[in-house]
């Protein structure tokens, strides 16, 4: 049974705690929804995915860059330059958000399917030290953009390797009828190449895939290796020369139930250091330097959504069994990932040691949509009332960055809890706020 609790988090007397302090204690102080995020936690897991790639692959480490759409503010673009890693960005907004933190740029790399000028102007500008292009139109506007600022920009061509990870179909990426990359398979990687080969401005570093996300198992990247070191040793017989980068994305998968075994760092990057130099050696290549990009895996077990219930319903099925609905005072504004794949979680009553036996339940959110659900089925304590609060493990990725402000309801803040001092990093949306864009 994994943990799907963030390192400090406790339960004394029924009572959830964070770095010691109860839910009671968080929720009186920083009101809900809010997202707790355990920053000794993310220390420790950005440091280790950086130390363990270090460790397994030597001097053929490349980075580590954190996926920055998984959870980005500038406060966690701080921890993560201080952890020593790199950011993996995908818009100009990302960027801005790197740019205020002061994160060093030479660890940064560009990402997303549709760059536009000015986006890639503006990397080129401050001088990321790579930017990963995803189509000929992107190829054109790097040159263009280097050109007219006397640089050469050092970029990874983003390949599709044909690959179905074991994932739900909107979060997989890598097989051919998708919106990412240049497939190997249909000839366009390779017209990249040539197109790349025209430009003096650009340095081909060499590929990027990336094949997933929430994926639970190695085998997917082997493959994805392998494709992508027989594509580098078609480059070196036509080309006489080696490139020297390969990126083998993210997607490395979390607990969100006791049933998920997660991908750790330390045990999955020597058995992918194994799956690489096997393929290099099929393909009689030497092993390029190796760069990783997990996102879901350093955030998303580090913070909880602390909800407070707010009404109760007993709804009756056609099987004549009953179903308890427990609303919350948030919902797919502020966690889409059910609704829009499924995604499943489990939650705690977090105030209070439960009294009654358990009962079918679902918990929801305070939006106008029949699938506004945060949990489709859970089995909690039928003594939940109106007051307690839920708490809900495993939402630091892509929770608060996908949020919206669907029924003009504000977006939770973000509070940083380490040694026992919590503080906003990112502050409650208010209604001012939200009438602010109102012209
Ligand atoms: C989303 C994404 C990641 C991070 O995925 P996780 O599942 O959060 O690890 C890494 N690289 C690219 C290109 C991505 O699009």
């Amino acid at each position: 049974m994994a943990n799907v609790w963030s390192a400090n988090v406790s339960f004394s007397n029924g009572e959830l705690h964070l770095s010691g302090i109860s839910a009671t204690a968080l929720a009186k102080e920083f009101g809900t929804p809010t997202f707790f995020l355990d920053e000794e936690d993310f220390r420790t897991r950005a440091t280790a995915w950086g130390s363990a790639l270090k460790s397994s692959f030597g001097a053929n480490a490349g980075n580590v860059y954190y996926a920055g759409k998984a959870f980005l503010c500038v406060e966690v673009a701080r921890w993560v330059a201080q952890c020593g890693i790199g950011l993996d960005v995908c818009t100009g907004g990302e960027l801005a958000v790197a740019k205020a933190a002061k994160f060093p740029v030479e660890r940064i790399e560009f990402h997303g399917n549709n760059k536009s000028v000015a986006e890639i102007n503006e990397a080129v500008r401050l001088g990321v030290g790579m930017i990963v292009a995803d189509s000929l139109f992107e190829i054109d506007r790097i040159a263009s953009a280097a050109k007219a600022q006397g640089k050469k920009q050092r970029i990874l061509l983003r390949l599709t390797p044909g690959i179905e990870a074991h994932t739900h179909e909107s979060i997989a990426t890598a097989h051919e009828d998708v919106k990412f990359g240049f497939s190997i398979a249909s000839g366009s990687a390779w017209n990249a190449v040539l197109a790349v080969r025209k430009h003096p401005e650009i340095e081909l570093r060499g590929f990027h895939s990336h094949i997933g996300s929430q994926i639970l198992s190695m085998d997917a990247f082997g493959t994805a290796a392998d494709r992508l070191i027989a594509f580098l040793a078609r480059y070196r017989d036509e080309f006489k020369t080696e490139l020297p980068e390969l990126d083998l994305g993210g997607g490395y998968g979390i607990s969100y139930l006791e049933s998920d075994e997660p991908l750790l760092p330390e045990i999955v990057l020597p058995s992918l250091h194994k799956v690489v130099q096997e393929a290099c050696i099929r393909h009689n290549f030497g092993m390029p330097k190796i760069s990783i990009e997990p996102g879901r895996a350093i955030v998303g077990p580090t913070m909880f959504t602390l909800y407070e219930i707010g009404t109760t319903k007993k709804v009756v099925l056609e099987s004549g069994a009953t179903r308890s609905y427990l609303s919350v005072d948030g919902g797919m504004s502020d966690n889409i990932r059910t609704s829009l794949y499924g995604a499943e979680y489990t939650a705690v009553i977090a105030n209070r040691k439960p009294t009654a036996s358990t009962t079918s339940s679902r918990v929801v959110g305070k939006h106008c949509e029949t699938g506004d659900i945060v949990i489709s089925d859970i089995a909690l304590s039928a003594d939940c009332v109106p007051g307690d609060l839920l708490a809900i493990p495993a939402t630091g990725a892509y929770g608060r960055s996908m949020a919206s402000n669907y029924n003009h309801v504000p977006r939770p803040p973000v509070v940083a809890i380490a040694n026992a001092k919590a503080r906003v990093i990112v502050r409650r949306e208010t209604e001012a706020d939200l009438l602010g864009l109102d012209v």
